[in-house]
């Protein structure tokens, strides 16, 4: 499809979902150059309305401003905020029906997180807060010189996503050009497959997990596939997102592929936060959230350096308001040479190889067995342990409503998701404790770290 075709069935499509996200486009475009100050002012605006609007719909955040003595009307300034409490993601959890506006906006849904951390929340997200997001989205794809229209490769796809593409989505996204290849399962087969009908399609950008696109490129050295070819079929840049991406990865996502790599930032409950300009810098999404960090220990607000605390200003049907994230970040409000005067973050912390390698050669990324959790009731965390070729251990957390034969259940969706005669062991712990970086890592395998250090792929 031609991209400013394409660009204009996007269009349509926002239009009919009652999504405004090109009128947004087109104000963040210009709210990125305004002086720091008329933005603060912006935020100011922003967040009076939505705390009005929290105190009159809902009744978690009315209960909450009446305990702490916060009148709607007594924000004045933007410091005012820090007189609302951290809200804790077990609270968003337990009170996520009495913080809901369901008047507000158009499709009012309920969705859930897909984060790399199990720990999933739903939560409830309405026409208004979609469209900003999506023209955060298309803001960050333009600082990267990529269009909306222009074609885009979704390198990932939930397995759910994949088995209903049925032939409407699947037109839909021919049309708006979007493409999809499975980025949960790879083996040196199917990325020579991948690789072909990449080279024929022809995207300007593909978007997946920084480690999906590691092992894509120390699998393509081994096999010999010189990814390098799809610059001259038109690829531009790759844009990750959802994994910290390490200066490592980078460098070698780059050789790779020999495109830039950008890396964009965002946590679906609390919105697109970060995204990276041409200059490698990550600008934040000042129009839409308020960025605030503290000391984890201690909670009280430091200055630019800690954990990141949120405030989303464009979510009126769920209001999210100082909400801990338990990503370590550094704020900074510095010039960038793009010439936009959004301030910028940047993320710490190092990746997880997040794949398990099967029996028979197969790396299945760390995100499928989130899947599985999630269609067994009761598994509050999980962790999948590979420490030799063959053996998978999964642990799990469970609470009340894991049925009895839960085992056995996620013993059967396992073996069928690695689809090899690897042996699974399910082992139920009382809890699993964070990485030392402080992470929860949903896969530790030595066997893909060890064969990943030493480029050994077969195929
Ligand atoms: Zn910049």
């Amino acid at each position: 499809m031609l991209p400013t075709i394409a660009r204009r069935l996007f269009h349509l499509q926002e239009l009919a979902l009652g999504r405004q996200s090109f009128r947004i486009l087109d104000e963040l475009r210009a709210s990125e150059h305004w002086p720091v100050e008329r933005r603060r002012q912006l935020q100011l605006e922003r967040l009076q309305a939505m705390v009005r609007g929290a105190y009159e719909h809902t009744r978690y955040w009315r209960e909450l401003m009446a305990a702490q003595g916060i009148q709607p009307g007594q924000i004045h300034t933007l410091d005012d905020l820090r007189r609302f409490p951290l809200l804790e993601k077990h609270t968003l959890r337990e009170r996520r029906e009495d913080m809901v506006w369901r008047e507000e906006g158009k499709r009012l849904q309920l969705v859930r997180t897909s984060g790399s951390t199990n720990e999933a929340l739903q939560f409830y997200t309405s026409s208004t807060r979609e469209a900003h997001i999506n023209a955060a989205r298309m803001r960050g794809h333009e600082w990267v010189g990529v269009r909306r229209g222009e074609k885009e490769l979704y390198y990932w796809g939930s397995p759910v996503e994949l088995s209903k593409q049925d032939r409407v989505k699947r037109v839909r996204d021919w049309l708006i050009n979007d493409g999809l290849t499975n980025g949960f399962e790879v083996t040196p087969a199917r990325l020579k497959e991948n690789f072909a009908a990449w080279l024929s399609w022809r995207p300007k950008c593909i978007f997946g997990y920084p480690s999906t696109f590691v092992l894509t490129v120390t699998m393509a050295e081994a096999l010999g596939l010189e990814l390098k070819e799809l610059r001259q079929h038109g690829l531009t840049v790759i844009i990750t997102t959802s994994e910290m991406l390490s200066d490592v990865d980078r460098q070698l996502i780059t050789e790779g592929f020999g495109v830039p790599v950008r890396d964009s930032y965002g946590l679906r409950e609390a919105g697109l936060i970060g995204h990276e300009c041409d200059q490698g810098t990550m600008h934040c999404m000042d129009e839409q959230l308020i960025l605030e960090t503290i000391d984890p220990a201690t909670l009280q607000p430091t200055d630019g350096e800690g954990e990141l605390v949120v405030t989303n200003l464009v979510g009126p049907a769920f209001p999210v308001i100082r909400y801990r994230t338990g990503d370590i970040v550094t704020l900074a409000q510095e010039p960038c040479a793009c010439g936009r005067t959004l301030s910028s973050i940047k993320i710490s912390g190092g990746r997880a190889v997040e794949f398990v390698v099967t029996r028979d050669g197969k790396w299945v990324v760390g995100y499928a067995f989130i899947y599985i959790a999630r269609s067994v009731a009761g598994i509050v965390k999980f962790q999948v342990v590979q420490e030799k070729l063959g053996a998978i251990l999964i642990r799990l957390v469970v609470d009340e409503r894991f049925p009895s034969d839960g085992i056995d259940l996620v013993k059967h969706k396992a073996a069928q998701r690695l689809g090899s005669d690897d042996d699974i062991q399910v082992e139920i712990v009382d809890d699993i404790a964070p990485a030392r970086s402080g992470k929860y890592r949903p896969v530790i395998s030595k066997v893909a770290e060890e064969l990943h250090k030493n480029r050994a792929f077969s195929g």
